[in-house]
């Protein structure tokens, strides 16, 4: 009788134990989930997106994390933007063909690595294309017009990066000629991707997207371990995917004529200008690259645009680290030698999946 009461209890205390420490596993299996947090808002001309989850940051600490991120993409924005009243460039613009005017090492940095594409690339990407640039207008869809070849023609000599003044000791930036401008179109919304995913760096946040339009910057891995997966869009298929990439710790942009572009006498008018000849580059649909910083990825997939396929190539399989994807103008793909290792089931030096 003693013994059976005995065990009664014993029984009772471990079914109430365990009980607790269930509770307490599964209930502290649910806090520390981490859990995938996604914010978008519009910045640098489009919709900017960040999802991210970690390991050691709760909800609120993720979410200041991102929003931290937020603030140096409007930073980098009210810098470099050639639309926003009163930012440097526009400032730098307003000067040209008379003072220097006091730049960020920011923005020092950008026209270092707009310098260095432009030499690689043999003048195809070429920062002070801003001299032809604002004489056309792609905002206005299926209203505008081309500008008079004249005006191109007399505003083209404006053009050649190797008259941009920097100089990085005084933190000064001067264009020597009136007329002359800056648009950093063709970088500055890299530059902003590569600063945000610094800052989640900083804050302790490795497994992100920065997406901005679709040009990005992807960090770490998905919640359950996989790369992550960005698709390319067709350039004449629009909502259809071309490919998907598996990435991690990547930058991949895209440059295409599909994005900002009108059409006139039916002709397609797009947003990538040769800088030879002031007019849209016609060499290309769209060319995608993935580097190691978005910075240098946007400058050179607007640079491989005008290059055009062959050329664009062969700087490409030159550089490390660098891979791009190209749909030239008859819609024929091109890749990089070793662009296969971002599609599944491939490795890197694996023949070319064909999709
Ligand atoms: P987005 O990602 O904004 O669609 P891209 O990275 O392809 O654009 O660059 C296009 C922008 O770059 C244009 O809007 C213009 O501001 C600028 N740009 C156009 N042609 C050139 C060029 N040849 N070199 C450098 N910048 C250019
Ligand atoms: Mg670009």
């Amino acid at each position: 009788m003693m013994r059976h009461a005995h065990s009664f209890w014993f029984l009772l205390v471990f079914v109430a134990i365990a009980s607790i420490v269930l509770v307490s596993i599964l209930h502290e299996g649910f806090t520390d989930e981490p859990t995938v947090v996604k914010v978008d808002n519009l910045m640098l001309g489009t919709l900017v997106e960040i999802q991210a989850w970690a390991e050691q940051l709760d909800d609120s600490g993720l979410r200041r994390a991102i929003q931290e991120a937020f603030d140096e993409i409007r930073r980098v924005e009210n810098e470099m933007s050639v639309n926003i009243e009163g930012s440097v460039v526009q400032r730098i613009n307003e000067s040209a063909g008379q003072t220097q005017v006091a730049a960020p090492a920011s923005l020092i940095s950008v026209l270092d690595s707009a310098r260095q594409v432009s030499e690689l690339s043999g003048g195809a990407f070429d920062v002070t294309i801003g001299a032809v640039y604002h004489l056309w207008d792609f905002a206005s869809e299926n209203s505008a017009k081309p500008p008079e070849p004249d005006a191109i023609a007399r505003n083209l000599q404006n053009v050649d990066y190797t008259r941009v003044e920097v100089s990085a000791t005084s933190g000064t930036v001067r264009l020597p000629t009136r007329g002359m401008r800056l648009d950093l179109g063709g970088l500055a919304k890299g530059y902003a991707i590569d600063v945000a995913a610094r800052a989640l760096v900083g804050a302790g946040v490795h497994n992100f997207i920065v997406n901005a339009g679709g040009d990005m910057f992807v960090s770490g891995r998905r919640l359950n371990g996989e790369r992550w997966r960005i698709g390319v869009k067709h350039p004449r298929h629009p909502g259809e995917l071309m490919y998907t990439l598996f990435l991690t710790d990547r930058a991949v942009v895209t440059s295409g004529d599909y994005e900002r572009f009108f059409e006139y006498n039916g002709k397609r008018y797009h947003h990538i200008l040769n800088p030879t000849t002031g007019y849209p580059a016609e060499a290309c649909q769209s060319v995608t690259v993935v580097a190691q910083e978005a910075t240098v990825a946007d400058a050179l997939a607007t640079a491989v645009f005008v290059m055009g396929p062959k050329r664009g190539l062969e700087l490409v399989d030159l550089l490390t680290e660098v891979e791009a994807l190209i749909v030239d103008a008859d819609g024929e793909q091109w890749h990089s030698k070793g662009f296969g290792q971002f599609l599944p089931g491939s490795s890197p030096g694996s023949p070319w999946p064909r999709p």
